[in-house]
């Protein structure tokens, strides 16, 4: 049995990045650049006014208050088409081009306009460079404004979009295969009968790979049959990942192991010495693609999927610190003795009355409790045989980053 640092180490020893598609740059969100972006344009493209007021020399208003001759107005998109003189000056709006001649802006609220609009008053005196931006302050043309390997969130596409970024080159979005295994499961619009209990797996595990930004693939319920799971982890290997659940225990009709093996999988692991989560499975097959089983107990499978086969799907699009962060937080409540295993367990994020950052355990009847997932946003990791932790103690934890 090998340990979480050990498995994050196999499995990214073991991903490659896939193929990269150039894609319209709203198309971009949540991908990850296969290409850096560079700006096409020095920005601002010209030195520009941060406020509303009026344009001016500083040495005009070195001794204000002093009053000065409106001479014309700029509004953004416009330019001056005279040069400001001494004693002059120009209305100018947020945005707009400096006129050649100013060197500085005064606000509005420092300015009082005269009866007849022909001139101001310029109450404050002001420095040179007052309230402009100065071409190329932010970047200038050539220079990339995001890397290759950069994740796109709304404030990127922000950037790419400003830097005239109309299409970008990203990974492609992998397929991730799913499959679900077991003679007890029924579909969520079924009342589960004897034996039975419903199938949630394939909802949360479809539905983790929607929100780690690939595409699922739903392959339906594997029976406890090997013909059946053959069949089924054959087609699920056509897709770029594969992540099976459940019939990976110890029990006489767990037969994933035997049937990837018949598949030609090469085993990377089989045991994690974590809990949930201990029989979790990583291969790669023939064709190196990433094979996934993780537990058939929801906890097991949130577990193994938020420390595996997320990160293994961005490593897939391009990503480069693809593992979850521990963060250490101050503990609401208590935790219990831990045996030998390292332990996760569901839980909130809150701030306390001061602001702090604060994680608060979640009542959770262990991995096979899909209840107590519900509402988590983090999990609190405690090391193998740690002892109970109490109100206050720092604890480290992982964020599940529900957006
Ligand atoms: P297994 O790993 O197949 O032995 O399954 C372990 C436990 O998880 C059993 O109690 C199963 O009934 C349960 N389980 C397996 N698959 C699912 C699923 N798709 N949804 C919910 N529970 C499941
Ligand atoms: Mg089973």
């Amino acid at each position: 049995m090998i340990d979480v640092d050990q498995a994050q180490r196999i499995l990214l020893d073991n991903i490659a990045p896939g193929e990269t598609e150039t894609v319209p740059l709203r198309e971009a969100l949540f991908r990850t650049l296969a290409q850096p972006i560079p700006c096409d344009i020095d920005y601002p493209p010209f030195d520009r006014s941060v406020m509303d007021g009026y344009a001016v020399r500083a040495a005009d208003v070195a001794d204000a208050p002093v009053e000065l001759h409106i001479v014309g107005q700029v509004a953004a998109g416009t330019t001056a088409d005279t040069a400001l003189r001494p004693g002059q000056t120009l209305q100018i709006n947020t945005g707009a081009p400096i006129p050649s001649g100013a060197d500085a802006v005064v606000r509005v609220e420092s300015t009082e306009l005269s009866a007849g609009g022909e001139s101001v008053t310029v109450q404050t005196a002001v420095k040179q460079g007052t309230f402009i931006t100065r071409r190329a302050t932010y970047v200038t043309a050539g220079n990339n404004i995001l890397e290759a390997h950069t994740r796109i969130t709304p404030l990127e596409i922000g950037a790419a979009a400003a830097a005239g970024a109309a299409r970008v080159t990203v990974y492609r979005r992998p397929t991730v295969a799913i499959l679900v295994t077991g003679d007890e499961l029924v579909d969520i619009d079924r009342k589960p009968t004897d034996a039975q209990i419903r199938d949630s797996n394939r909802y949360l595990l479809e539905s983790m790979v929607a929100a780690a930004h690939a595409q699922p693939v739903l392959l339906g319920v594997a029976r406890d049959d090997r013909s059946d799971l053959k069949a089924k982890i054959e087609k699920g290997l056509q897709a770029d990942a594969l992540c099976i659940t459940g019939g990976i225990s110890m029990g006489a009709f767990d037969y994933v192991p035997d049937v990837l093996e018949e598949c030609g999988a090469t085993f990377r692991f089989r045991k994690i010495a974590i809990k949930p989560g201990r029989p979790t499975i990583f291969a790669t097959a023939p064709d190196a693609k990433p094979i996934f089983a993780l537990p058939g107990n929801p906890g097991g499978a949130l577990v193994g999927f938020v420390l595996l086969v997320k990160p293994a799907i961005a490593a897939m699009q391009g990503g480069l610190d693809v593992l979850p962060n521990l963060i250490s937080t101050k503990l609401a409540g208590t935790v219990r003795p831990i045996a030998d295993r390292r332990t996760y367990l569901p839980a909130m994020f809150k701030a306390d009355p001061s602001g702090q950052r604060e994680v608060h355990p979640l009542p959770w009847h262990g991995s096979g409790d899909t209840f107590g997932l519900a509402g988590a946003d983090a999990l609190i990791m405690r090391p193998p045989r740690a002892q109970a932790a109490s109100q206050g103690d720092n604890v480290a934890t992982i964020a599940l980053n529900r957006t």
